[in-house]
């Protein structure tokens, strides 16, 4: 038999975003449910230290994720091992079916599903992924001071990656499939006039060759896309900037999206253009995607889904949908 849950406040996902809106919304005593997802604890459970967090010098990111969950439920939210499969928007209270059969209502719901860094799906890429292989270099740069570190892509995530990492690295090889960037001038130039950084064009990484014992990379082999031939190049870190992809899935086709997926809200708010659903975390955000800005969003959301829902006259009866437009953000003067 298929059961209903009614909470005030459902929210989706259990990275940084979802579980500080948790301890948020409870305690505002919205009892918010929060539903977990296929990954819990979200990306910092799939890396090692964290060096960034405030207040932890050193943190190991699973070791962050648990603490988060345990405070989330010690303030009183119900957390739930389950995927949300679809979720309607269109109804009030909103409904999201989940995988577990359990439908969930809410009068407001808090979208914090986060992104997902995209791969190229080597096998080595994968066997090396935590172990020489990183899709984030602001976390994982500080690893190869005084290394060789291949970049792969010709983006603005690419570049700003490469020139981030010349702050550790003795030299960045940027592997590109092209002869030309797709960043900004601006950050173009600044490669180029880096002489730290020496692109290698219209390459494509073929394998990332490494050891087991201990298991660490040595380098790298590049397939030239135009001849076949093969570039051995040495390094100690791979890092993979070929795109982050927000996990819209939920919402791709009814709210509104940029910057190749991520779910707008309004400025300096986690409202989207649905009244009643916000958005945190890296599933809004191209540009900074942290966990603690994750987690700031995490908190402005359980705020402003607090005070759109004393604004609701939800207990009336009466149809309370609204056209499209922007919830009502908390006043940062107030
Ligand atoms: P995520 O952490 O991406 O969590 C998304 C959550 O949504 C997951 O729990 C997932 O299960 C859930 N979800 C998705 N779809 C559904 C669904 N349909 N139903 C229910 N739940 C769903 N940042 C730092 O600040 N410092 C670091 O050192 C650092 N290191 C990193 C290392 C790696 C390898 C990676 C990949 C990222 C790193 N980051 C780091 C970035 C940081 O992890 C993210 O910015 C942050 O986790 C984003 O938080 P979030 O809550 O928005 O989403
Ligand atoms: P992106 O702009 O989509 O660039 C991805 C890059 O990876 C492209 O150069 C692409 O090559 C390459 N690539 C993709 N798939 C590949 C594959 N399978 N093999 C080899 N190379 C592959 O992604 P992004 O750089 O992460 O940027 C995403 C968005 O965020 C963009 O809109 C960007 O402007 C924005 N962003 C902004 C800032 C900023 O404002 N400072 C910083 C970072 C990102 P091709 O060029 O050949 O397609």
């Amino acid at each position: 038999m298929t059961e209903t849950r009614h909470t005030k406040v459902l929210i989706i996902g259990s990275g940084p975003a979802g579980y500080t809106a948790g301890v948020y919304a409870s305690r505002a005593m919205l009892e918010p449910i929060l539903v977990q997802g296929i990954e819990p604890g979200g990306q910092l459970t799939t890396t090692t230290e964290v060096e960034n967090w405030p207040g932890d010098t050193e943190v190991q990111g699973p070791d962050l994720m648990i603490r988060m969950e345990a405070h989330a439920r010690a303030m009183g939210c119900e957390i739930i091992g389950d995927i949300i499969t679809s979720l309607d928007m269109q109804s009030r209270p909103f409904k999201a079916q989940s995988d577990s059969g359990t439908v969930y209502t809410a009068d407001a719901v808090i979208l914090a599903t986060g992104a997902r860094a995209k791969w190229l799906g080597l096998p080595s890429e994968e066997a090396f992924k935590g172990f020489g292989v990183s899709a984030c270099a602001t976390c994982d740069g500080f690893f190869y001071r005084g290394q060789e570190i291949v970049v792969v892509g010709g983006g603005n995530t690419a570049v700003e990656e490469a020139l981030f990492l010349t702050n550790f690295a003795s030299k960045v090889t940027l592997i590109h499939r092209r002869d030309e960037l797709r960043s900004e001038k601006i950050l173009q130039d600044r490669l180029f006039k880096n002489p730290k950084i020496e692109p290698l064009w219209f390459h494509e990484l073929d394998e990332v060759v490494g050891t087991d014992m201990p298991k660490g990379v040595e380098g790298v082999r590049a397939r030239n896309v135009k001849t076949g031939e093969i570039t051995e190049i040495p390094c100690k870190g791979v890092f993979i900037a070929i795109g982050h992809a927000p996990a819209n899935e939920l919402v791709k086709d009814t709210l509104e999206t940029h910057m190749g997926g991520y779910v707008v809200t309004k400025p300096d708010s986690t409202a989207t253009s649905i009244p009643g659903i916000f958005a945190a975390g890296d599933l809004t955000d191209h540009k900074y995607r942290q966990a603690v800005t994750s987690a700031g969003m995490g908190c402005m959301a359980a705020l402003e889904a607090e005070r759109w829902l004393a604004e609701q006259d939800l207990d009336s009866g009466k149809d309370t949908t609204e056209p499209l437009g922007y919830g009502a953000p908390v006043d940062a003067a107030e």
